[in-house]
This record gives structure tokens, sequence and C-alpha cells, in this order.
């Protein structure tokens, strides 16, 4: 991934097309703002819990991915190297808020787990290898700075229930501004409503409060990406993250 775009500056694989990222200079996307600290450490390359960090930046991702991938059809391919293919089209599922009875946290549900500790463990237990430190920042500025994760607590902590969904819808925008791909959400734009009906819209992220069902997040949803990759997709505009 070393062919440099000379107008955006993306970074692409030398197979890719020329134009793909910014039409040849003709989009002008905004700026990605830095990231806070401790994050912003753990990108620089600069220190050695950084080089580990971004060597397995996957693995960290994994740790903190709010949806999970899949495939119509995955065929494994054994070897030395082991990949797999995928057929058909490829997706991303969300699980309910809250584990279903006798059953460990995953995925978003780790963010409601009881406290700090209980959170990491849980997190170093599905993803080993990684340094225990740095998971512990990483949930931190999560907590602390992401906007999905925030409304999510709050849509939790308004219901007592256990009959209820929370609805995010793909339109809203802040006023005044465009509609930006990309981008990471902003308060404005986060529309977690708590709703007990079955009326939802099919472009609408559906998160079942409680129980064991996957439900399938539109790939035409602005918070597709932010959902899957929260480590790069985390900023808030109030804070600069
Ligand atoms: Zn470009």
């Amino acid at each position: 991934m070393n062919k440099e775009c000379r107008f955006c500056g993306a970074l692409k694989w030398k197979e890719e097309a020329a134009g793909m990222c910014c039409s040849g200079g003709k989009v002008a996307l905004a700026s990605i703002d830095e990231p806070v600290e401790p994050l912003k450490e753990l990108f620089s390359h600069e220190t050695d819990e950084s080089r580990r960090f971004l060597k397995n930046i996957r693995k960290y991702n994994t740790c903190f991915h709010m949806t999970s991938f899949g495939a119509d059809n995955i065929v494994s391919m054994p070897g030395f190297c082991p990949t797999f293919t995928i057929q058909g089209q490829v997706y991303h599922t969300i699980g309910s808020l809250l584990p279903a009875t006798n059953t460990q946290p995953k995925f978003l549900q780790v963010y409601f787990m009881g406290d700090e500790e209980a959170q990491v463990n849980r997190r170093s237990e599905y993803v080993q290898g990684l340094d225990r430190n740095t998971v512990q920042k990483i949930q931190q500025v999560l907590h602390n700075h992401n906007i999905l994760v925030h409304e999510f607590k709050m849509a939790k902590d308004r219901v007592t229930s256990d009959n209820y969904k929370v609805v995010i819808h793909p339109d809203r925008v802040p006023r005044g501004e465009h509609e930006r791909r990309f981008n990471a959400p902003t308060t404005n734009e986060i529309a977690a409503l708590v709703v007990s009906s079955e009326q939802t819209a099919s472009r609408d992220i559906v998160i079942q409060a409680h129980d064991d069902r996957l439900t399938r997040v539109p790939d035409t949803h602005r918070f597709y990406d932010a959902l899957e990759y929260p480590i790069i997709f985390g900023k808030d505009k109030r804070v600069q993250f």
C-alpha cells in the first residue's frame, strides 16, 4: 500500500485505480483530525508500545468492534499461511445490547459490563496476546469520546424493561452540513431511539435489548464503518478525538 495519490495523499495498492479516492482531485475530502491522547501516541510509531499496537492493530480493533463480519459463504483455504475466500455478499451483523441469559458478553455487549477491569479481562480473553495496558487505554478513550458508545449507554439507562430496541436512522445529518461519508459520527447525527414496536425501516440499524439474535447492518448506513472500526472512526467533534 505504497502508492500515494498526489491530490489527496491517500495510500493505495498499486492495482487500484488512480481516481478511486478523490477523482483526480475533483472531490475535496474533509481532513482527518488528530486523535486525542493516548491514542495519538499509539498511532505515532515513536514508542515500543506504539509499534506493537500498530503491528497488531487489527487484533486491537477486534477487541473493540461493535459488529461482526460475515459473508454468504466463507471457504477456508488451509496451508502454510491460511486464508479464506468469500463467495457472495459481505456483511456486518450486530447483536443485542445485553447478552442472552447464561452467555458471555461479546462485541458491543462488553461496553456495558460491570466495571473497567471486567471489560479489559473479557477483551483480553477473546483476543489473546495483546498488551493489557494498551487495551485499557483504548477502552478509556472510547468510553470517554466515542459518541456511539455514549449514545448506546444513554439508551440502555433510559429504560428498565427488557422489551425494547435501539434504532439508529441512516439519514440524520447535522443542520447546515452536507452529508459526508467516512466521517465519524457527531452528537447531532445519532438518533438512538428506544422503541418497543416492530415499526422500523429496512435502512435502520436495529439493536435488540436482550436476546441472542444477530441483525444485519445495512451496508448503506453511514455508521457501517464506524461500528466495525471504532479505533479509526471514534471521533466526536466536541472533544476533537
Ligand atoms: Zn486522491
